[in-house]
């Protein structure tokens, strides 16, 4: 008992943060060592015996212990199956017990304490205090690696280094003192040992889970939740590990079956981002599996299952500790063709991918051990490959849960993504242009019909299986494609959920409807009688929707239902649902929202992850280079004018003294900060933080900026300067401030949308979109200015502002300043009409602009002004 337990706290002491933690974590036990394997692990991983008298020969018999039941009454247990190979040899008590008189230490030393006392003779172990059960025991303890094939090994190879290796056990306990001699040399050990243990730790899990299970039935504690989808989890907040048990009923369809041991990783997540996934059907069997859905209501109603909170660990522990017991690497004896013993778990189950739980797989067989094959690598192989199957599409609409799986040629996989990505930046393009959702729609489609053409079912196409399979397919490329950086992500995300929207309106009602009931989104509908009963309440949601109005579906045409009212917190707060009893009552028109909400979150959960697998992707040099092409061609605005002089125009002088000059072509936001830092002799910080990015993007070099500040700030001294402003400058180009700034060269210049729509400018401040940000008055005064005067010009450009097309507003005056300029340039091919609606970027107004002016001057190269990203 010398270091078995932890040494009492003396009172008055305070732990240390060290300390602390250390009692907290589950696995900091005591390290004891596998005197076969020379295996040093927290003893939980090992397997103690003690030495026990047989009660009925007195012969000393090895017992493995820390199994025990913890069950007072078990009597309505089956006695387990008999080894796989029963040794005739083995006396009778050596058969697998019931769970009764299992042959732990507790039950055999009911009866074995006399022969314990006459075996322990003279030595030195007899009960001791320390030995709370008074149970008395032969020799201390002895660890074996808990592990399957170590103990198979022990009777069945002859040439195998662990033949008869438990004889070995108890010898380091003895200290050398050869006070156990005799004991030892005569000591037996289980034939089926192995079997024998399986046996035992599978009934304590199931125990333990039967157990937790009743808790949260007859107590409603949350122990155990059952999950109805695999992205369930992401919203528990007590997450310790997922079971999966399969099907709950005969004959109902898998679409996915995890392997023995996987993972599943939490987007997002502070702690445990990653947790395990235990494939119960396998790692209990199909016997065990039977019999914890008989004890459980709560495991039989369902398949999946999140186990979590604090008094779980053990359980949890327990599970890891079975899986580390039956590791193997069954993939290896699939590829070896190593003909295969019958499997001593009857796991004969599915194995599926590891890294997205939500694809559906094919099969392949577990079987047991070979214990020869010991040069395995378990930590790198313990996750099988999948097996897929080719995906079906029965709706037009599609969540982009599962990833495709069959074949593709390069060329589709680069031509879908190119399809795809042209339609999203068209998209993407519009809600710039700030379009409403029928111009939208109506400027779509005929992209959409050339691009990505989709179908309902009810149209009877012949392609719709080819559309929706490329819909499908380019979807994911483009996930690959925009998943390395956040604002591609985010940038993606919103595109994606413009077309699903796009899409989800246009959709046959009653397809649309079944689709929808796919989602399993957990709504309840409301019944016909609830909705009289409510119907006051529910009408002045319904007129609180219009406005105040009264008009619409009356309250029982409309389609209603209710879901929990954390789930749309947002309808919430507009007051858009009627809410009773923690419920939210979400009418028929609402429900759109929150199908775009959990397809949003859906996808940027699903970016995450796509963002951790990347790195795996390094190495293939086919789809590396059309990814990167496609990244780059999707390019966020913001980060196309990331390096001073990257972006610079051939031939142009871009200095410090030149800056007044080229003034000339800059958008109205950057032309105003010019003028207040000209008038003024200073600018407030975020002016300067725009305007800097702005000249870093047309090509401005360090030195450069540095000088036209110093020279800009005509109102404070030196000093000050280099004191206050000189290192803005300098961090902006990355030439200062931390590894990450110094590595992306500083920040990107800022595009229109982030302008229009980030810190807006307060008294004394000059940044910003002057056609959002200024009165229309001030505004009018302001292109007067800059020499718009052209009454039709200003008055478009006031109506493009009151509905807030700010783009418009900005590409208007561009086209007037620039009229003769892109005739010429439309009448010689240079530029087309599309490539002029699209400036988003005031960086990118500036090139445009000079180039224009400079068309004759310009290199052949860069007079197509083509914009970034398209
Ligand atoms: Fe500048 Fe863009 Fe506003 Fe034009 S629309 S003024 S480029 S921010």
């Amino acid at each position: 008992m010398k270091y078995t337990k932890t040494k009492p706290v003396k009172s008055g002491y305070k732990l240390t943060k060290f300390q602390r933690h250390l009692r907290r974590n589950p696995y900091a036990e005591p390290v004891r060592l596998c005197p076969i394997t020379e295996t040093a692990l927290p003893k939980f991983f090992l397997q103690s015996f003690n030495l026990m008298a047989h009660p009925e020969t007195g012969e000393p018999w090895f017992v493995p212990t820390g199994l025990e039941s913890k069950v007072p009454d078990t009597a309505a247990e089956p006695p387990p199956d008999a080894a796989d190979e029963p040794n005739q040899s083995t006396p009778k008590a050596e058969a697998i017990p019931s769970e009764s008189s299992e042959s732990t230490a507790t039950e055999m030393d009911k009866d074995g304490t006399a022969h314990a006392a006459k075996l322990a003779g003279s030595h030195s172990h007899p009960p001791t205090k320390q030995n709370t059960n008074n149970k008395p025991r032969i020799g201390p303890s002895a660890y074996v690696l808990s592990y399957q094939p170590l103990f198979q090994e022990f009777e069945r190879h002859e040439r195998s280094p662990y033949k008869k290796g438990y004889k070995r056990l108890g010898w380091m306990s003895d200290h050398g003192h050869n006070k156990l001699g005799s004991a030892l040399n005569k000591a037996q050990w289980r034939a089926d040992m192995d079997a024998f243990l399986l046996e035992l730790m599978r009934r304590r899990v199931v125990e333990g889970l039967a157990h937790f299970a009743r808790l949260v039935e007859e107590e409603g504690r949350g122990y155990v939740v059952r999950c109805e989808r695999w992205d369930d989890v992401f919203g528990i907040k007590h997450r310790g590990c997922l079971l999966y048990l399969g099907p709950a009923e005969d004959g109902q369809v898998e679409e996915y079956v995890p392997p023995r041991l996987s993972k599943i990783d939490i987007p997002g997540a502070r702690y445990g981002k990653v947790i395990a996934v235990h494939n119960l059907r396998m790692v209990l069997g199909e016997e065990h599996q039977a019999r914890l859905r008989e004890q459980s209501k709560l495991f039989r109603e369902g398949s999946l299952f999140l186990l979590g909170r604090q008094a779980t660990v053990k359980l949890q522990m327990s599970l890891w500790k079975l899986q580390g017991y039956i590791a193997d690497d069954e993939q290896e004896a699939a590829d070896s063709g190593t003909p295969t013993p019958a499997p001593t778990t009857t796991d004969k189950t599915s194995v599926g991918e590891t890294r997205d739980p939500q694809g559906p797989r094919a099969t392949a067989t577990m079987n047991r051990i070979d214990a020869k094959r010991r040069n395995v690598d378990h930590r790198k192989k313990q996750f099988a490959d999948p097996v897929f199957k080719e995906t079906q599409y029965p709706h037009r609409l599609n969540f982009y849960s599962a990833p495709p799986t069959a074949d593709i040629t390069l060329e589709q996989f680069e031509q879908w993504a190119i399809d795809r990505s042209r339609v999203l930046a068209e998209l993407e393009a519009c809600s710039f242009r700030n379009k409403t959702p029928a111009e939208t729609a109506a400027h779509m489609k005929p992209l959409l019909d050339k691009y990505l053409p989709l179908d309902s079912t009810s149209s009877g196409s012949s392609q719709l299986h080819a559309q929706r399979q490329k819909d499908h397919y380019s979807h994911f490329i483009l996930r690959l494609a925009f998943a390395s950086t956040e604002d591609l992500r985010r940038r993606f995300t919103r595109v994606e959920t413009m077309l699903f929207r796009l899409r989800f309106q246009t959709d046959d009602s009653r397809e649309r409807a079944a689709f929808v009931r796919t989602l399993n989104l957990d709504w309840e509908p409301v019944s016909e009688e609830e909705k009289r009963e409510l119907a006051q309440q529910l009408g002045a949601t319904l007129a609180a929707g219009h406005g105040g109005k009264r008009g619409g579906p009356g309250v029982m045409d409309e389609d209603w239902c209710k879901v929990d009212w954390t789930r749309v917190p947002d309808l919430v707060e507009t007051r858009k649902v009627y809410l009773r009893g923690g419920m939210a009552y979400v009418p028929g028109r609402e429900q759109q929202s929150m199908v775009l909400n959990a397809f949003t979150k859906r996808l940027e959960e699903a970016l995450e992850l796509t963002s951790r697998a990347l790195p795996n992707l390094d190495e293939d040099d086919r789809l590396t280079p059309i990814l990167n092409h496609l990244s780059k061609n999707f390019i966020a605005p913001d980060s196309g004018y990331t390096n001073a002089g990257s972006s610079a125009i051939e031939g142009a002088e871009i200095s410090a003294r030149n800056i007044d000059n080229l003034s000339q072509h800059f958008p109205l936001c950057m032309s105003h900060v010019h003028r207040t830092l000209r008038r003024d002799g200073k600018l407030k910080h975020f002016g300067r933080l725009q305007y800097t990015l702005f000249l870093k993007g047309i090509g401005l070099s360090l030195e450069e900026a540095l000088v036209f500040w110093r020279t800009g700030f005509r109102a404070v001294s030196d000093d000050t300067f280099n004191k206050e402003y000189r290192y803005n400058v300098r961090h902006c180009y990355g030439d200062v401030g931390g590894d990450s700034n110094r590595r992306s060269g500083g920040y990107s210049p800022f595009g229109c949308q982030k302008i229009l729509t980030e810190h807006a400018p307060g008294p004394g401040e000059a940044h910003g979109c002057p056609y959002r940000h200024f009165t229309i008055d001030n505004l009018t005064t302001l292109l007067r200015a800059t020499g718009v005067t052209d009454p039709a010009v200003l008055k478009g450009v006031k109506e493009d502002t009151e509905a807030q097309r700010y783009h418009i507003a900005c590409n208007r005056v561009f086209e007037h300043l620039h009229k003769t300029e892109l005739k010429r340039a439309k009448d010689e091919g240079i530029m087309t009409a599309a490539q002029l609606e699209t400036i988003v970027h005031p960086n990118e107004y500036f090139k445009r602009s000079y180039l224009l002016k400079h068309l004759d001057k310009a290199p052949k190269g860069e007079r197509d002004v083509k914009m970034e990203g398209s």
